[in-house]
């Protein structure tokens, strides 16, 4: 079989969220973000695991992405909204229960006229510029709203550059806006619980870090990626590899063909870049990334593995982003739908008996 494997390590990710509560006061709430499909992983597994350990709320980006949490989760858990009461969101927000975090004056005046009584948070804008009301705006907004937002959050531009100026300021801007208010506040994701206590508020809402991404160094892995072997050939002095030709032996070579292209997520920046690892041994990849094949200079290896770890023990989400110019964030939600997925550990607690 030419299809990679990907294991996604549930335990891992349940053992994540526990690591990141642990990092706030047992007074402050530590909730999930499982939008674009928990980074990738899968959220019909994964928010059922991360219920089971404990977390209560819930965060999404599009409202239709929040339907589908709600009928994996059920009645219960709540469920926020980052985009906010987009037009037409009415009936979806209604139907399973959201919390919308209304971002513009705009999004705070269809919401009371739409569904008027449906709770709603609000999202300000405390520095990033992305999305959320100004301060004026929440001013001037801020005596006619209809009963207590259900949480008022913001979010942190620099958060995995903790001597980032704009950490503090942004901190200031938050207190600023939140002054008089009577709700629960949220500032930090996953790089702004590593910032400290004073960043916390009442929740605090990791994403990457629960999927084991940095800023979170002390995350366990979570994803592994094996990509199987199609064949080998020799390659003589002079003889070059893969579509135009970029990588050139300049020696008698060995040449690995490898099952996993960019029509995978392996992104086509790793061209020349990326390394596999073969029982540990790293092998450079040789030429272009194709779409669904990749070529790896395998000479030095004395025994040519079936199968070649792309992500695992040897190679972070990270470590791979690094090569490929991105972040870790990116390699987790380019990943592909061809792999054959398999689960380790354990989901929701009751099935542990099974
Ligand atoms: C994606 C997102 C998060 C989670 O961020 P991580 O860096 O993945 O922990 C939290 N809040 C908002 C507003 C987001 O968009």
């Amino acid at each position: 079989m030419a299809e990679a494997i990907l294991e996604i390590d549930l335990d891992a990710i349940r053992a994540n969220w526990r690591a990141l509560d642990a990092h706030s006061a047992a007074t402050v709430e530590t909730g999930a973000v499982v939008k674009a499909d928990a980074y990738g992983l899968g959220m019909e597994k994964v928010a059922p695991a991360l219920a089971a350990e404990g977390a209560r709320r819930f965060f999404v980006a599009l409202a239709e992405e929040g339907a589908a949490l709600r009928r994996v989760l059920g009645q219960g858990p709540e469920i926020f909204v980052f985009s906010g009461h987009m037009e037409g969101d009415g009936p979806l927000l209604a139907d399973a229960g959201l919390v919308p975090l209304l971002n513009s004056p705009e999004q705070v005046r269809r919401h009371v006229t739409a569904l008027s009584g449906h709770p709603f948070g609000l999202q300000l804008d405390s520095g990033m510029n992305r999305l959320g009301l100004e301060p004026e705006e929440l001013g001037l907004l801020r005596a006619d709203l209809p009963e207590a937002p259900r949480l008022v959050m913001s979010h942190l531009a620099c958060a995995d550059e903790p001597d980032h100026p704009m950490n503090a300021r942004q901190l200031a801007a938050f207190r600023e806006m939140i002054r008089g208010f009577d709700a629960p506040f949220s500032l930090a994701a996953t790089g702004g619980i590593l910032l400290g206590p004073e960043y916390h508020f009442d929740l605090v809402r990791p994403g990457i870090g629960l999927y084991g991404g940095l800023p979170f160094a002390e995350a366990r892995p979570v994803v592994r990626l094996d990509l199987p072997l199609v064949q080998t050939r020799a390659l003589a002095p002079g003889e070059a590899v893969g579509y135009s030709v970029t990588w050139q032996a300049d020696r008698p070579a060995t040449i690995a063909t490898l099952s996993g292209g960019y029509a995978d997520g392996i992104l086509r920046a790793l061209s020349n870049r990326g390394r596999v690892f073969a029982d540990g041994i790293p092998c450079p990849l040789a030429g272009r990334v194709s779409m669904d094949l990749l070529t790896a200079d395998v000479s030095h290896l004395k025994d040519v593995p079936g199968l070649f770890e792309l992500l695992g023990p040897h190679q972070s989400i990270d470590d791979l982003a690094a090569d490929a110019g991105t972040i870790g964030y990116e390699i987790l939600t380019s990943l592909g739908r061809r792999y054959r997925r398999v689960w380790r550990g354990e989901g929701p607690a009751g099935e542990d008996a099974a």
